[in-house]
């Protein structure tokens, strides 16, 4: 019985199979997402920027134990702690994150430092605009960290853009 199936395939067919899967896709309605007007949902549990936060008290969650630096696979976290004083208490611990800072073009959003702190100090939000024209700019500083992510795209009020039905559709 011979073996065929390391017998040399026809070029002919395999031409005509490859222009097959190019010519179906000419009658196919094309897919136009109108980024940055409409941006598809994310999935709930996709990781994007990473945000520090305070207990509802003002003080910082993050005692710089340095558990996600030690976590993260990229080490792309920089914690130096700080002990904390009754004139300068800056967290709910002993010591807090003098500097904390994370290095965003190092960074591959895998969530381990999320996991590996104690605290809930930092989590992955679902912000993913956060290209910038240097690598310096993508290191993200312990205020960044803590403020509000800024809305880069679109500038405008995103109530306006983050609809099924773009704005500029409907007031033009
Ligand atoms: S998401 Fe992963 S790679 Fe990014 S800072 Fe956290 S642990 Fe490091
Ligand atoms: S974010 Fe969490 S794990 Fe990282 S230094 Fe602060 S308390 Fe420790």
């Amino acid at each position: 019985m011979t073996d065929r199936s390391h017998s040399p395939r026809n070029p002919i067919v395999g031409t005509a199979q490859g222009f097959g899967v190019t010519f179906k896709q000419i009658f196919k309605k094309p897919i136009t997402q109108q980024y940055p007007e409409y941006k598809r949902p994310l999935y709930p549990r996709w990781r994007g920027r990473h945000r520090l936060w305070r207990h509802e008290n003002g003080l910082e969650k993050c005692v710089g134990c340095s558990l996600c630096a030690a976590a993260c696979p990229a080490d792309c976290i920089r914690v130096v702690p700080a002990e904390n004083t009754p004139d300068n208490r800056v967290s709910a611990g002993e010591r807090y994150a003098r500097i904390y800072e994370i290095n965003m073009s190092r960074c591959i959003f895998c969530g381990y430092c999320e996991l590996a702190c104690p605290f809930d100090a930092i989590t992955l939000g679902n912000e993913f605009e956060i290209s910038e024209y240097a690598r310096d700019d993508l290191i993200y500083t312990k205020d960044m960290l803590l403020a509000e992510p800024i809305k880069q795209v679109p500038v405008a009020d995103p109530e306006l853009y983050d609809t099924p039905i773009p704005y500029y559709k409907t007031h033009s």
